[in-house]
């Protein structure tokens, strides 16, 4: 009987303190999944949804706000300082890959994360060494140098990428191979999603197509949702918690295209990645899922449609970027602070507060 009270005592003594330490958890995630929909506006949101019958996995998010992403040089960013401003909390020219107006090198949250004894990914649907991706391991005057970039990911202990871009790593001017480098390093490479499918710890460099992956509508079908699993299955093994960047690289191609269809096809995939993101932070209780865009691509606008049949009648005014505003989608303990209008640089600092990481 004694002991029986005392086990109850015991168990209330817990209850209280274990309940204490989830209010605490509740305010600060261990783990941020940042996802970028590269040039996804608010119209290639809506066409995603549209085309779906009225409903995203997007819809989840608790909190929304806008951010204002005019690069330091240019009113209309790219990919690189807009990937920068998130990556550093600076403002850059366009084409910077994570170097300031004067090419000095500015740390990222991702290297910040890893310094700290966090599990860091990237994920995305083009070359690991194209801008989005690359502005958060690389320090490059231009997002045109490949092979440079593709070489900057051997100075960080970065656990896992999935992406393209095999031969800047592999077939380089300098005759370098960075994939024995990689090995050399405990990487275990994957060259295909099933072969990234196989992994579930350890550190992963995964090479899904030599420079490009191709479309969704074209063979790549659901990489990024199985490359999300893994990321996150493999990243979720370290108890100090993560950092990891997804991005749909190619809602901005659709754009650059004028293609709706694209467009749509890109918006679901990258939804469906957003689902997978949103399932496992509700089940993990620690996890701050982000959702964003660099910029918006094409100038599209919906001049009509059918959520019953999932018609989008789309219309461009552009083949480029364009400077309107971005939505900001939040899920997970934090997501409050990323409501309201603010600066894209900003998005860095509530990353880091989030994390309780100092720069
Ligand atoms: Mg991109
Ligand atoms: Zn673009």
């Amino acid at each position: 009987m004694k002991f029986c009270k005392t086990v109850i005592t015991f168990l209330f003594f817990f209850g209280a303190v274990f309940s204490g330490f989830g209010q605490k958890k509740a305010q600060h995630p261990k783990k941020v999944i940042f996802m970028i929909g590269d040039g996804m506006g608010v119209a290639q949101i809506y066409a995603g949804l549209t085309a779906n019958k009225g409903h995203l996995n997007l819809e989840q998010c608790t909190a929304i706000g806008f951010h204002k992403n005019q690069s330091a040089d240019n009113y209309i960013t790219d990919s690189a300082a807009g990937a920068t401003a998130f990556a550093c909390g600076e403002k850059t020219y366009n084409g910077a890959i994570a170097v300031d107006v004067n090419k000095k090198i500015l740390p990222t949250i991702l290297e910040i994360a890893e310094k700290n004894g966090l599990a860091t990914g990237l994920v995305a649907t083009c070359s690991s060494t194209h801008a989005t991706p690359a502005c958060f391991i690389a320090h490059e005057p231009s997002r045109s140098m490949d092979e440079a970039i593709a070489h900057d990911f051997l100075k960080t202990d970065i656990d896992v990428f999935i992406g393209g871009g095999r031969k800047f790593f592999s077939k380089r001017e300098d005759g370098k191979n960075l994939i024995d480098s990689l090995k050399a390093r405990n990487y275990q490479i994957a060259n295909s999603i099933e072969e990234v499918e196989k992994i579930s710890k350890g550190k992963l460099a995964a090479f899904l197509a030599d420079e490009q992956q191709p479309k969704f509508s074209e063979g790549r079908g659901d990489q990024l949702v199985k490359s999300t699993e893994t990321a996150l299955r493999i990243l979720n093994q370290n108890p100090k918690g993560m950092f990891v960047m997804i991005e749909g690289s190619q809602i901005d191609w659709g754009g650059h295209a004028d293609d709706t269809q694209y467009i749509i096809n890109e918006m679901l995939d990258f939804d469906n990645a957003i689902g997978k993101a949103i399932d496992f932070a509700r089940n993990d209780g620690t996890t701050l899922v982000i959702i964003t865009a660099d910029h918006e691509t094409g100038g599209f606008s919906l001049n009509g449609g059918d959520m019953k049949t999932g018609r989008v009648d789309g219309k461009f005014t552009t083949k480029d970027h364009t400077g309107v505003m971005i939505p900001v989608f939040a899920y997970g303990p934090g997501a409050e602070a990323f409501s309201g209008i603010y600066q894209n640089t900003d998005i860095f600092y509530k990353m880091m507060d989030a994390l309780r990481l100092k720069k």
